[in-house]
């Protein structure tokens, strides 16, 4: 039985939509995605603009969980994304989630390493994709955010929690060159990542944030390091 205090919690609209039904965003699962409205970051190549400057949402927690109740047996799993999912407290929504039988992956900047070691710790995510944004050098200028050092521990404690997660990098060329993806390389092997390596090419929408064009410099694939299995979405 919720408490005043939890239903304003899940009162709250801090959801900017709903994707019902996606195949691709969660490896082997049918998922749907919620979208966070909001971020702290404001990654130069991001599409999301209109998620990442909204203030409030369209759809609170109880909305959502309403809507999970009739995916009951048709969806495996919910996606929790943005904007950034873990500016918010997510416990008590990934508890109800949980209560209702499906799993859930956290798409995340790794930017508030706490809310992600409360969730871990209460062993309420099964999967956490996390961006791994630039080398420490180029993250400020990429991200506008400076918390380079947030993000390193989040990425420590995914390696060493033994929770299912992967590392990504969205390469815009005229921001990321083939040294700086060999640079996330080595540093991700000297932490003890030996996982696959998710890489994927800035995607041209004409609405990035920094209003981004298709770069003007290649990316040579070949002179990527060897030392991790890299593989391109
Ligand atoms: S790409 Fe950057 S700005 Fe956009 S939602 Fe992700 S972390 Fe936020």
């Amino acid at each position: 039985m919720s408490t005043n205090k939890d239903d304003s919690l899940l009162n709250a609209k801090d959801i900017y939509d709903i994707t019902k039904f996606t195949h691709l965003d969660y490896p082997g699962k049918l998922a749907c995605i919620i979208w966070f409205s909001g971020c702290n970051m404001r990654c130069e190549y991001c599409y999301n603009s209109e998620i990442v400057f909204s203030k409030e949402g369209y759809y609170s927690y109880i909305n959502v969980l309403s809507f999970l109740r009739t995916r009951i047996h048709l969806l495996d799993a919910v996606v929790l994304s943005g904007g950034e999912a873990s500016s918010y407290n997510l416990v008590k929504f990934c508890k109800k989630i949980k209560e209702l039988g499906f799993l859930i992956k956290l798409d995340t900047n790794g930017t508030n390493h706490k809310t992600l070691k409360e969730l871990i710790e209460l062993e309420l995510l099964d999967y956490v994709a996390l961006d791994y944004k630039a080398p420490k050098e180029k993250f400020t200028q990429i991200t506008l955010s400076k918390k380079y050092d947030e993000f390193s521990q989040t990425l420590n404690l995914l390696i060493q929690s033994g929770i299912d997660y992967e590392v990504r990098t969205t390469i815009h060329n005229d921001l990321l060159n083939e040294q700086d993806i060999n640079t996330i390389i080595d540093d991700l092997l000297q932490r003890g990542h030996t996982k696959a390596y998710y890489l994927q090419e800035f995607l041209d929408t004409g609405s990035s944030i920094a209003n981004l064009k298709a770069p003007l410099h290649s990316f040579d694939r070949s002179l990527l390091s060897n030392d991790l299995e890299i593989l391109w979405r």
